[in-house]
């Protein structure tokens, strides 16, 4: 499956299936001298000998946020110049969504730029390579110093998905439904009816395409983040608090926040548009923790809400609320309303 990206120049294609990763890549590697792996080290130690034994001399990163920081950058960029990295040479990024913003933004800066690929290798990934925003974390926060650069391919071999612990599945999962949510009625009910005995990689193939599809539909229509971006935030502003305060795994907390967003939603709409139990009796089934929910402090997570770099005003905090499904918009709601209902989500569950 290819899809191609649709901005009005510097297009690129993404290509989404199993086994396809060595064949894909020469098509790409053929037009440049030199190429330079970048490499998930879990990643590769599952699959040096396989999948990834035609990778040669890679520079090998821990995965997971540690690859973000300043040290494992300094590294990368280092190596790479160490190296002889010429300015039409190719870097190739293989791993999960942490590795990929590493490596992308050793990309945008290394000798002002330089092409490279991404090769996700979690179900997280299949958001967080769509899009051009690569970054590392400050220790002010996550993701502050970073740079749009778009790839010259995305090569997304599901094969790399079968390793994946649970709880990384679990924590993907949180973004592809996000994805359904954002586009129709018709993709949630298919997605919530494909998973539920249980979430399975067999059945994920369409709901994936569909989620890069749809966030490619906000990315090329604004991205620079100035407008309909945002509402790819959807679940994030309370869920980036809760992921900062119990540091659970990124799509786990959004699956929270997506809770939350939705009944917010029924509250500003004063009528139940979604079927708050479904989704909670859904959500626990398949193992997402809402009960965290009951603990968490109001005015702690309204702080955190507040500090988030896309919460720039006070007096009230920025939400993505849906009208219905695929009807997302963007509202301010005032501090006090906010306390409320967090509140009243606690007591009612
Ligand atoms: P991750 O990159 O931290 O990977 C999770 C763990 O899985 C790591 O330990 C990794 O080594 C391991 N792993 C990766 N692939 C594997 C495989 N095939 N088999 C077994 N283990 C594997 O986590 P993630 O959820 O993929 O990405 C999270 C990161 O993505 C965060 O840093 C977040 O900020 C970023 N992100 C970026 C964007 C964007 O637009 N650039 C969007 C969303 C998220
Ligand atoms: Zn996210």
């Amino acid at each position: 499956m290819e899809i191609r990206t649709n901005y009005m120049d510097g297009n690129y294609a993404i290509y989404v299936d199993y086994g396809i990763l060595e064949d894909q890549i020469s098509q790409y590697t053929s037009q440049y001298t030199s190429v330079h792996f970048i490499v998930d080290q879990n990643v590769y130690t599952l699959y040096q000998d396989s999948t990834l034994s035609f990778v040669q001399n890679p520079i090998i990163l821990e995965g997971g946020e540690a690859s973000k920081s300043f040290d494992a950058f300094k590294r990368i960029t280092e190596t790479l110049l160490e190296r002889g990295i010429k300015r039409n040479d190719l870097l190739i990024v293989i791993g999960g969504g942490a590795v990929g913003d590493a490596g992308g933004f050793a990309a945008a800066t290394v000798l002002r730029g330089v092409d490279y690929i991404q090769v996700p290798t979690t179900l997280l990934a299949h958001d967080s390579s769509i899009g051009g925003k690569t970054a590392i974390n400050s220790t002010f926060g996550k993701n502050l110093i970073g740079a749009f650069h778009r790839p010259k391919a995305v090569i997304y071999d599901l094969s790399f998905l079968e390793t994946l612990p649970p709880h990384e599945l679990l924590s993907g999962f949180g973004e592809v439904f996000k994805h359904a949510l954002l586009k129709d009625e018709q993709t949630v009910k298919a997605l919530m009816e494909a998973t539920k005995n249980e979430i399975s990689l067999d059945t994920l193939k369409p709901f994936i395409i569909s989620g890069i599809e749809t966030k490619m539909h906000y990315v090329t229509n604004d991205e620079k983040e100035s407008g309909i971006r945002k509402f790819l935030n959807l679940g994030h502003t309370l869920g980036h608090a809760i992921e900062y305060k119990y540091k659970m795994p990124h799509g786990i907390a959004i699956v929270l926040g997506l809770y939350f967003m939705i009944y917010a939603s029924n509250a500003e709409e004063r009528q139940n548009i979604f079927d708050l139990k479904l989704f909670r009796h859904y959500f626990e089934q398949h193992g997402y923790p809402l009960d965290q929910l009951k603990t968490i402090n109001e005015t702690e997570m309204m702080t955190l809400m507040g500090k988030d770099k896309k919460n720039q005003s006070s007096g009230s905090i920025g939400f993505v609320l849906m009208k219905n499904f695929g009807q997302c918009y963007f509202t301010e709601i005032d501090n006090d309303l906010l306390e409320k209902y967090i509140k009243q989500l606690k007591e009612s569950l």
